[in-house]
């Protein structure tokens, strides 16, 4: 798909999880790669709800900025992108959500949330009954992106839904594409917000 059209969709998708009040002052971040094997990135401090072509910038590997505006700053959480990208090659785009559920329920869970006999497991890839038994992992939160980078590769085998949370701090999803990306980001949202209710009776 064509840098174009791909930023096109990802821009509306962005704008609806705002209004779901999953992205508040400023926060989350997003990223995909083109059909030329460019790196995209949000920029840092954006209020999503007015976000724009323009407010996307190309990175290399290593999240060196490659543009011309060198005032434009790649997402503090860029590392935690290529780590994604790195670990699972056929990774296209990358969402990130602040939606309050997951961090609800992160404070009351530790190292990974559990799902069972929920409808909505279906949403992950591969997934075909709501019987199985799911784990997605929750990492503790840091501002060193240096942790994420040895968490994520230490625990690699335990992410097998395409996303992981990060303790009272968000989610990340991705997939082949922008519709895979958000099936895994919505339902592990869902998950998570059916969870935290019922911890709540
Ligand atoms: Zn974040």
């Amino acid at each position: 798909m064509s840098k174009y059209s791909i930023i096109q969709e990802l821009i509306e998708t962005i704008k609806v999880y705002n209004l779901k009040g999953w992205s508040p002052a400023t926060s989350t971040n997003y990223s995909f790669i083109d059909e030329n094997n460019q790196i995209w990135i949000s920029r840092s401090g954006i209020d999503k709800r007015i976000i724009a072509e323009i407010d996307f910038i190309p990175i290399d590997e290593n999240g060196y900025f490659t543009g011309n505006n060198l005032t434009f700053k790649p997402s503090a959480e860029t590392a935690i992108h290529l780590f994604i990208y790195k670990l699972f090659p056929e990774t296209k785009i990358i969402l990130h959500s602040h939606g309050l559920y997951p961090v609800l329920l992160s404070s009351v869970k530790k190292n990974y949330f559990e799902f069972q006999g929920n409808e909505i497991q279906k949403g992950f890839d591969g997934e075909v009954s709501h019987l199985s038994k799911l784990r997605i992992p929750l990492l503790e939160n840091s501002q060193d992106m240096s942790f994420f980078e040895k968490e994520l590769w230490s625990r690699k085998s335990e992410i097998l839904h395409s996303c992981f949370a990060i303790s009272k701090h968000g989610t990340y999803a991705w997939g082949k594409n922008l519709f895979e990306a958000k099936r895994h980001l919505e339902t592990l949202d869902y998950l998570c917000q059916f969870e935290w209710n019922l911890t709540q009776k």
